[in-house]
């Protein structure tokens, strides 16, 4: 990782000067607790106790068996406590603020997911913590805004731009630059202004490190590929460190192809070749943008991997040639998600099944004496109504209207069962 924050051309640090000194600061934490092994030891121990680490890494028997090529691993980041990998780096991140003397923690969130985990740590930790989600993400993705506040966060609705993620990271960027005394920022994925990619890619890095060994023990040899979804690209990055320096090791990332590449409904920053070089939300990357430098509005059936810009390590990595960079649209991964279901018995989460698809479409390259391992970033359970629409399940229509019924009902002061 670079001290600078440059990784080739991309990276850096685009922010007002109001936010130096909070951007310094954090800087200067990171790097003293990067050379500090008590502070990895105790982020590990907390891992440990409080989600379930180190995850294993499972033999999928059955899918291996199904297209009689390599031998096929799921790091399993389902089985973190709440369901993804988005709590390694929160946790982490939330030790920082902790070292730091900081009482308040905020985020950003799109999906949800990362405002979870952050609603989560903040609980664990004692801290106050406050999450800006755009209001149109809010009522998308009511279930999550639910369980946030349940955990003591406050939620802020943001009614800027499209009131989606971007304009969410605006606001909490507004919040941190009048409160940073008191409050850390805790970003959820491996992209923003520097330290955050490093800093995210750093917490995350703990997936690889165990993967590795994993794999090394089980098969007493390194993986033909790995594969990772790629939203913001902190979980892609997570298992890829640890298998950087071995050069036989392919990385692969997927992105969201959503409905393909001539429809414009994707969030395919790199693999469809139409996202373009810029500087926004702090950091020079790759972005989807119109002719005048505007961001577009992306799509992708896993909310996850809705995001315009990408982070500026992956850009790099894929410029240089050591990561692979692929899309899968929603119906391969609709596909994808339905086989590993069946034929393992495993949940993945829609932004983990584009890895599914990414990796069964061409999984005949390898041979029966490879191996390869597809990262597992979280578990599906909280996608059951878009797989459950994307699906076309009937009986699932009913259902629905049986439980608008019961809330009507319940708002009517009439209990409904007569
Ligand atoms: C948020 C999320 C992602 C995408 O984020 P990255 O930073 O690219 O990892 C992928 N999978 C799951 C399960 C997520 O919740």
């Amino acid at each position: 990782m670079s001290r600078n924050g440059y990784y080739g051309p991309y990276g850096g640090m685009f922010i007002p000067e109001i936010l130096y000194p909070a951007f310094h600061e954090l800087q200067a934490t990171f790097t003293e607790i990067q050379q500090d092994a008590v502070f990895w030891q105790s982020y590990q121990e907390s891992l440990a106790n409080f989600s379930g680490r180190p995850t294993p890494l499972t033999y999928a028997a059955r899918l291996t068996e199904y297209f009689g090529g390599p031998r096929i691993y799921l790091k399993r980041e389902d089985l973190n406590h709440s369901g993804a990998h988005k709590l390694n780096n929160a946790l982490g991140q939330a030790m920082l603020a902790k070292r730091m003397k900081k009482t308040r923690i905020i985020a950003e969130t799109g999906a949800g997911q990362h405002g979870v985990a952050t609603a989560i740590v903040a609980a664990k930790f004692g801290l106050h913590v406050t999450v800006y989600m755009g209001s149109e993400d809010i009522e998308r993705q009511y279930a999550n805004v639910f369980w946030m506040k349940r955990f003591g966060a406050e939620v802020i609705p943001v009614e800027a731009g499209s009131r989606t993620l971007k304009d969410a990271i605006n606001e909490a960027l507004r919040d941190w630059a009048s409160n940073f005394e008191t409050t850390h920022y805790v970003l959820g994925t491996a992209s923003g202004p520097h330290p955050f990619p490093a800093l995210v890619a750093f917490f995350q890095s703990i997936i690889g490190k165990e993967a590795r060994e994993q794999i090394l023990q089980l098969e007493g040899k390194l993986p033909k590929r790995v594969y990772a979804c790629v939203g913001g690209g902190s979980n892609a990055l997570g298992v890829f460190q640890a298998f950087m320096p071995d050069e036989a090791v392919e990385l692969i990332g997927i992105e969201a192809g959503g409905e393909g590449p001539t429809t414009g409904k994707h969030a395919a920053r790199l693999a469809y070749g139409q996202g373009r070089i810029g500087i926004a939300q702090g950091y020079k990357s790759f972005f989807l943008q119109n002719e005048d430098g505007q961001m577009v509005d992306t799509y992708s059936i896993a909310a996850g991997l809705d995001y315009t810009g990408v982070s500026p390590v992956l850009a790099h990595l894929a410029e240089q040639g050591r990561v692979r960079i692929e899309a899968a649209t929603n119906e391969e991964v609709l596909q994808a998600l339905q086989l590993v279901m069946v034929r393992e018995g495993i949940v993945p989460a829609l932004e983990s099944a584009h890895a599914f698809a990414g990796a069964f479409r061409e999984i005949q390259q390898c041979s029966q004496n490879d191996c390869v391992i597809i990262n597992l970033s979280g578990r599906g359970d909280k996608d059951i109504f878009t797989i459950a629409e994307g699906l076309g399940d009937e009986g699932w229509k009913a259902f629905i209207q049986r439980k608008n019924t019961q809330y009507q009902h319940a708002c009517s002061g009439d209990s409904g069962k007569a």
